[in-house]
């Protein structure tokens, strides 16, 4: 049946990653049979721009009828003095809500060829492949009660609270599982489990979810150490999952472990199998226009969609395959690229990563 991916390049150097995404896809239609229709629409500043709302209806109607949606990125300093619900970042958050996106899952993959770029020693991170699995809907950042209440002394407090049900844990374990099941099956959960009675409870779960995928290895680890294990011997690791507080801190340490953000690609699934697939980067407003931004984020997070929401395994390895082929052929965009090194375009390194699917 045919694929329908809902395109959305967003603002800054959204278009132009996109653009050798969209080739690429075409690439993989004309080569290998993927039966696949697109339909392009407009989200963040460039919808706010064109239409008012940084997410207009008529785009939440392309994404609805989509299978999945690949996004570039949004926002831009010409927004910044725009009231909150009109910023570009209110598009993907509204998208992440409408769809109920509670998974997101990061990869930091370092390709032997780019060790240089990280700020620890290649012999601990040349060839690291890990994956992070944050919930991204619940927990402390949306749990109630929360504010700032003043008491009658005239002394602030500020409150918030972590707070997981049962359903919310199972269903993030059972993403995790599952993408271990397709990895090297093995799953480290990581927690506050020695002070916090939600982390006793996310245990709990976890090791009963486990039951039904004895062919994954299940570890524990506290927040704290996972944090120094990242650090100290990252390539330990094959699928972390945790919740939203603790994975959006670990997943930026993660980032930081490949050094290079142009790299790294993402997924964020629902419970109906829908998926939004984004680089992690942003707009990067500063090389916006010039032809130079790494393209390759967005080509990896397309590789996510094939194998996340079109169980696509094989299509998935064969294009990663293709951008670790060109990194061995020497093809660096700006930001990757080390002193001496010769530098290429966005739409050369696009160009790069179709010759290799093709050869
Ligand atoms: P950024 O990720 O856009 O840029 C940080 C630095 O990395 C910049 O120097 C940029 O040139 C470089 N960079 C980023 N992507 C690159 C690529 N593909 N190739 C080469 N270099 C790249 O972060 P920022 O500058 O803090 O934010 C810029 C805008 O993006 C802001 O409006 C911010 O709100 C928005 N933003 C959006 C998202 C998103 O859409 N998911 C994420 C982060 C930031």
């Amino acid at each position: 049946m045919t694929k329908k991916i809902a395109i959305l390049p967003g603002d800054g150097i959204g278009p132009e990653i996109m653009a050798e995404a969209v080739k690429v896809i075409h690439c993989l239609r004309d080569e290998y049979g993927f039966d696949v229709e697109l339909e392009t629409a407009a989200v963040g500043g460039a919808a706010y721009d064109a239409s008012g709302d940084p997410l207009p209806e008529s785009t939440l109607k392309v994404c609805h009828a989509a299978d999945a949606i690949l996004l570039g990125a949004v926002g831009g300093p010409q927004y910044e003095s725009l009231p909150r619900e009109l910023r570009p970042e209110k598009g993907l958050l509204g998208l992440r809500a409408n769809f109920g996106l509670f998974a997101n899952l990061r990869p930091a993959i370092l390709y032997p060829e780019l060790a240089a770029a990280s700020s620890l020693k290649a012999e601990l991170v040349s060839g690291l492949d890990l994956l992070i699995i944050r919930e991204l809907t619940g927990g402390i950042y949306f749990g109630e009660p929360r504010g700032i209440e003043e008491s009658g002394n005239g002394m602030k407090t500020g409150i918030n609270t972590m707070r997981y049900s049962e359903s919310e844990v199972e269903r993030i374990a059972r993403v995790a599982f599952e993408a271990a099941q397709k990895r090297n099956k093995r799953l480290c959960s990581v927690d506050k489990a020695n002070v916090l009675e939600v982390s006793e409870l996310w245990r709990e779960v976890v090791e009963h979810v486990a039951q039904d995928y004895p062919d994954v290895e299940l570890s524990h680890m506290y927040v704290d150490n996972a944090a120094m294990q990242l650090v100290a011997k990252p390539k330990q690791f094959d699928v972390i999952v945790t919740g939203n507080l603790f994975g959006d801190i670990l997943s930026d340490i993660a980032a930081m472990l490949t050094g290079s953000i142009g790299m790294l690609p993402s997924a964020s699934l629902a419970a109906t199998g829908k998926g939004m697939y984004e680089p992690v980067h942003g707009s990067a407003p500063d090389i916006a226009g010039k032809g130079v931004a790494n393209p390759l984020a967005t080509i990896l997070s397309l590789a996510m969609l094939l194998r996340y929401s079109f169980d696509l395994t094989e299509l998935a390895n064969r294009l990663e395959r293709a951008v670790g082929k060109i990194l061995q052929q020497g093809f660096r965009s700006a930001d990757i690229a080390s002193s001496g090194e010769s530098v290429s375009g966005t739409a050369e390194i696009g160009n790069a990563v179709i010759d290799a699917l093709q050869s």
